[in-house]
């Protein structure tokens, strides 16, 4: 565990980053420190024993699909919100995320970005596309556990909303170098190509949408209920 306090005290609350040692959660307690946040706590694989018994309005989670789960358990125990970003979960996961939800506010999201948010609202145009081919790709760094993403998996739930009972093709992934994360969703007919691409040119982005779900959170401690990052964004 490690402790750090805020500067300017912006924001006046308690946050505990899970998953702190690695690449999310350091862009996030980076960012943290610099909004201010009251205090700041990162916990990563030694658990969540030694921050027993303080008082954090929010814990936010970018560890693994099994962190998540310890996040899960010590946020019910404690009746503190719940954001995460974790990817690669199972039903069973998603399943234990709206267990939780029952007892405490938590909100999840494949992919924190409002660049990722307005795509998926794009894709609903693609519906009067009849006939037309389509096609998701993915790309991300060679570190990257799961694939395909689960912004790919996330995009591609959205584009079968959109054209309805047709199949789609599987999303391809392509894990390559440093990238942080492109997304493509390719419309394709005999004699047109439309493509709709997102691309994170920082990890601060998944960072700030995380820390603004977090804050936004924070405020509904007593209303258990599964949010989504469109009630954050959209409020
Ligand atoms: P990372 O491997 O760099 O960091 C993960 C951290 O979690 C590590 O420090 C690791 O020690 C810790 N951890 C793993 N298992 C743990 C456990 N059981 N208990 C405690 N700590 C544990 O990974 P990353 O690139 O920071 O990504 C973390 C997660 O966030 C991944 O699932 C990734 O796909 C996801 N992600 C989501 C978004 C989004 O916008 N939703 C954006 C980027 C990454």
């Amino acid at each position: 565990m490690s402790k750090k306090t805020g500067q300017d005290m912006k924001v006046g609350q308690s946050l505990i980053v899970h998953g702190g040692d690695g690449r999310m959660g350091q862009e996030i307690l980076r960012l943290a420190q610099h909004d201010g946040w009251a205090e700041v706590i990162s916990v990563d694989r030694a658990g969540f024993d030694d921050v027993d018994g303080i008082p954090a309005d929010v814990v936010i989670d970018f560890s693994s699909p099994q962190g998540l789960l310890n996040s899960i358990v010590w946020c019910e125990e404690n009746g503190v919100p719940l954001v995460s970003g974790t990817t690669g979960l199972t039903d069973e996961d998603f399943k234990s995320l709206e267990r939780a939800s029952q007892k405490i506010p938590v909100l999840w999201a494949a992919n924190m970005s409002l660049g990722v948010h307005v795509l998926a609202k794009a894709v609903q145009a693609l519906s009067h596309l009849k006939d037309w081919d389509f096609q998701i790709e993915e790309v991300h760094h060679r570190m990257k556990k799961d694939k395909p993403s689960g912004t790919a998996l996330f995009l591609q739930e959205e584009l079968q909303k959109a054209v309805g009972k047709r199949e789609l093709p599987e999303p391809l992934s392509l894990r390559a170098g440093g990238i942080i994360g492109v997304h493509k969703i390719m419309a394709v007919s005999q004699e047109e190509l439309l493509c709709f691409e997102h691309q994170a040119l920082s990890r601060s982005v998944f960072a700030r949408g995380a820390l603004i779900a977090a804050q936004w959170l924070a405020k509904r401690k007593g209303k258990a209920q599964l949010y989504q990052l469109a009630d954050v964004l959209e409020s």
